[in-house]
């Protein structure tokens, strides 16, 4: 049989594992940030009736544009944002992927400063893109100064900022991300695929774009939203920013069904995100319960937190896992990720890391 490395796969692409978040059927699933609470049955019905009437026109390609759902968006993100600043895809995944292959490519970098979200250097590198790696603080905060220093010396072409930050939870002061913008020669990315969770207070990337044409913010309904399964993810940047996406996004790439259930999604928005004060207070409640325990715990600003410090994190890991309690094994190695679950979820979570530790610890 022809394995993997016969094949005449690119060079850059030999030897590299897929992204593999484990998809194990357990009775609590902690591992990739999604919102514990499905949809309500009155939403679910506006959905099926939604995908119903678009049904009779699946005969015809979806709007190429989406224009109809961008301006929904728009409408959502507020500062003034209108439809031709903003802009939808297969999850912000997909989002991303259409920055690099428009922005990055071969000959070009992409930097970060992790630990940070695996999947951008993953992107990067599907668009041929060469990733650099910068570096966070011990506190997982960004120095901006470092920073910059580190973007003068590298001049990336796509810089990523990721707030509030995956797997860490850290959420950048707004001064942080200008200090960057100034210095970063291309485009600059903010990923803020959990800023519905930040904590009061804390600005969304989106204040700077009237000022910078180079800015880039991205976010997903994936997470607050409660609709992972749908795949949608979206941007607010210039016009000139998607018009350049327009040229790599293949044509009709967000199905009519997907359009139709995420206006759907949109307009039920306040059903959607009504959980995520529970979730953040859910999350407050984590990070006290383990550093109670005599564990670190990172301050977070998003669904999740990462906690540690274990010399044998895998040993943990699994241990929960047989206590039927799937989290993350991510981020830097003494560390895991927990995501916020229902009350009863996060409450069989602290009963496994209570039998765990005193079983292993
Ligand atoms: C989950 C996540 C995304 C969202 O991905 P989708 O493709 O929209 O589901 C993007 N960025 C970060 C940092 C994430 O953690």
């Amino acid at each position: 049989m022809t394995s993997l490395s016969d094949l005449p796969i690119r060079d850059d692409l030999r030897g590299l594992t897929p992204y593999g978040a484990p998809q194990i059927d357990v009775p609590v699933r902690l591992n990739t940030n999604e919102n514990p609470y499905g949809p309500s049955a009155e939403l679910v019905a506006d959905l099926a009736s939604a995908v119903a009437s678009a049904a009779a026109d699946l005969n015809r390609y979806p709007d190429r544009d989406a224009v109809a759902l961008r301006t929904d968006l728009a409408d959502y993100l507020g500062h003034g944002l209108t439809a031709d600043r903003v802009w939808a895809a297969n999850g912000s995944n997909e989002v991303l992927q259409q920055i690099l292959q428009a922005f990055g490519g071969p000959g070009r970098t992409a930097m970060g400063f992790e630990p940070s979200y695996s999947m951008h250097p993953i992107i990067a590198r599907g668009a041929s893109t060469e990733w650099i790696s910068g570096a966070r603080e011990e506190d997982f905060g960004l120095d901006a100064e470092k920073a910059v220093a580190a973007i003068e010396e590298h001049r990336p072409d796509v810089v990523f900022l990721t707030s509030p930050n995956n797997p860490t939870g850290t959420a950048l002061p707004l001064s942080a991300v200008a200090r960057v913008l100034r210095a970063a020669p291309g485009i600059v990315v903010v990923d803020e695929a959990y800023h519905e969770f930040a904590r009061s207070g804390t600005p969304s990337a989106l204040t700077l774009l009237p000022d910078h044409p180079r800015l880039i913010v991205t976010r997903t309904m994936s997470k607050a939203f409660a609709m992972a399964g749908t795949r949608v993810g979206y941007l607010a940047a210039a016009p000139a920013v998607v018009e350049a996406l327009l040229l790599v996004r293949l044509p009709y790439h967000l199905s009519t069904l997907t359009q139709a259930a995420a206006r759907v999604a949109v307009a039920h928005r306040a059903e959607l995100l009504g959980a995520v004060d529970r979730l953040r207070a859910e999350r407050d409640a984590t990070v006290d319960w383990l550093r109670g325990r005599g564990l670190e715990a990172a301050d977070s600003d998003a669904n999740f937190v990462l906690y540690g410090r274990f010399a044998d994190r895998r040993m943990v890991w699994e241990a929960l896992l047989a206590e039927g309690v799937l989290v993350r094994e991510v981020g830097p190695p003494e560390w895991l990720r927990v995501s916020v679950g229902t009350g009863e979820e996060m409450a069989a979570f602290r009963a496994a890391m209570r039998a765990v530790m005193e079983e292993l610890l």
